[in-house]
């Protein structure tokens, strides 16, 4: 059984708390692996550590940290397909899904090669007689990133990326799930130039993040997961006197316009909807045909594709299109929400109940399900499933899918397919959600727009990557200053406004 590490000061290094995580194989539900929990003191030796590690990094200037991620990115491409294969193997998601993990998370690492123009200051020359005004963007100091299972490599590069390169040292904790790809990613941040100490990976459960939450040295936390546990971070956090940004779950809706091509947008929901599993927080989980025409030329077309669906383990290669859910219990959770559908009166039209898989029935495949009729009130709709379930809701107008959309307490994506200029405008115009796709699924930005939801999909300020997070792991100190040239004349006793 391999036993896995933290990664502290530049090594491995093995846990001493005496607490394990196992980490599985979903595929067949083996445990290939166990993972350290840090304890309090063991959490609190990485942030003094990276403390004293921070001050060297965030002398060393900006180009030169530029140039660590120069160095990174390469290695992350030399090494695709290895970070690819350890991402599918402890989560589970195919091979090209997996280099699609990478790949989206070394895009925020190549926008980082450019940090330097985005830590720049602003300046006024002559604000008042002989009087310049300077601001200066300086990092935080030791900041941490918690991260989730479903994205292994893209979300801990999100977070650690802009952050480092703006002269700050994190503690990185990834989902327990999946830590493997973090710690290959240290490994390769170091062999890129990276001071031993300025990123520690340390792997843990609650115990861990909540000693992050109350460790007074660190100054900023970057969560993403699930909305109780985003909302518990951003108060605890913020209680304690940290910035927090914690992005949360999603339910997100595509809306089907009678102008539709159908063709295309049943494609676009299989792909939205089953890939990976379900298990995106941009996964597209409820689509709303607008009239009934519509929604009945809709589900024929998925039918037919939603059964074709091929499910397996990511050794299988590229013929398949997902592969399982991330544990026993998650597998359990979403049968359980299919059977609250059917008990709750929506109509099963694809029926992925007692799915098994030969050579794998022990592994955590779930076969996809499609509802029709579904309605607000029922679990199936107001949960976030995580799994290969797609719901429909009928919506008699646009107005009325327009509403469906904006009642729903996450916004985190949102999509339109509409033949309709003027519709798609007004539907950007006016959904409050942070993420809108025009005849577009997935409407995750490239790297340098920022990723951020609305409602109950975020707390806090400030989206992920791009602009936005250089102004989350720096803040801003302004100097106004003058030089007297003639004989100082004595002090000044009144707050005075500029000449
Ligand atoms: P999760 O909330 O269970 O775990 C996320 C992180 O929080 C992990 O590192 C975990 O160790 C830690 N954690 C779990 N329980 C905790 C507790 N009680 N106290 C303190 N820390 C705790 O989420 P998950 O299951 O790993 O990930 C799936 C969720 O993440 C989904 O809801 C998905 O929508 C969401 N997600 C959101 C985004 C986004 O950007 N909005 C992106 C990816 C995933």
């Amino acid at each position: 059984m391999t036993e896995l590490t933290h990664w502290i000061n530049g090594k491995h290094v093995k846990g001493t708390s005496g607490r394990f995580a196992d980490v599985f194989n979903p595929a067949t539900g083996e445990v290939q692996a166990k993972v350290p929990l840090a304890s309090v003191a063991e959490l609190d030796a990485a942030v003094a550590a990276a403390a004293a590690a921070q001050e060297g990094w965030a002398a060393t200037n900006p180009q030169r940290r530029a140039r660590v991620m120069m160095a990174f990115g390469d290695l992350i491409n030399k090494h695709m397909d290895e970070l690819a294969e350890l991402v599918s193997r402890e989560h589970g998601k195919t091979l090209p899904d997996g280099r699609g993990d990478v790949q989206r998370g070394l895009e925020v690492v190549e926008v980082c090669m450019g940090a330097p123009h985005m830590l720049k200051g602003e300046y006024t020359n002559d604000g008042g007689p002989g009087i310049d005004l300077y601001s200066m963007r300086q990092p935080l100091g030791v900041v941490a990133g918690i991260t989730p299972f479903n994205f292994p490599a893209m979300i801990p590069l999100w977070k650690m990326a802009p952050a480092l390169t703006a002269g700050n040292a994190m503690i990185l904790k990834p989902s327990e799930r999946c830590p493997s790809t973090s710690l290959r990613l240290a490994e390769l941040l170091k062999e890129a130039g990276l001071p031993d100490g300025v990123l520690q990976v340390v792997n843990g459960d609650k115990e861990a993040v909540d000693a992050i939450l109350d460790n007074d040295t660190v100054q900023a936390v970057g969560f993403v997961g699930s909305t109780p546990i985003a909302q518990y971070i951003y108060g605890r956090a913020a209680t304690n006197g940290k910035r927090a940004q914690c992005f949360g779950g999603a339910k997100n809706h595509m809306i089907i316009m009678p102008d539709a091509d159908l063709d295309k947008a049943a494609d676009a929901l299989v792909g939205a909807g089953y890939g990976a599993a379900g298990e995106r927080c941009m996964a597209i989980s409820v689509a709303v045909p607008v009239g009934e025409k519509t929604a009945d030329a809709l589900i024929e077309r998925l039918v037919p594709r939603i059964e074709k669906l091929k499910v397996g383990p990511y050794t299988a290669g590229n013929d398949i299109d997902y592969g399982p859910v991330i544990t026993a219990a998650a597998k359990a959770r979403i049968e359980g929400l299919v059977e609250s559908g059917l008990a709750q009166g929506a109509k099963l039209v694809v029926d992925g109940r007692g799915f098994k898989l030969q050579g794998y029935e022990s592994g955590f495949f779930v076969g996809p399900s499609l509802f029709d009729n579904v309605t607000p009130e029922m679990d199936i709709y107001r949960e976030e499933i995580f799994g290969p379930v797609l719901s429909t809701v009928r919506a008699k107008t646009y107005d009325d899918a327009l509403t469906l959309v904006k009642d729903n307490p996450y916004g985190n994506g949102t999509a339109i397919y509409t033949a309709d200029g003027d519709t798609a405008r007004d539907f950007a115009n006016k959904v409050n959600v942070g993420m809108v796709g025009i005849n577009f699924p997935i409407p995750v930005p490239l790297s340098y727009h920022t990723f951020g939801g609305w409602k109950k999909s975020a707390f806090g300020d400030l989206n992920q990557y791009g602009p936005d997070a250089f102004r989350f792991y720096t803040r801003t100190k302004t100097v106004t200053q003058r030089w007297f040239s003639g004989i100082k004349e004595g002090g000044e006793f009144h707050f005075k406004a500029m000449d």
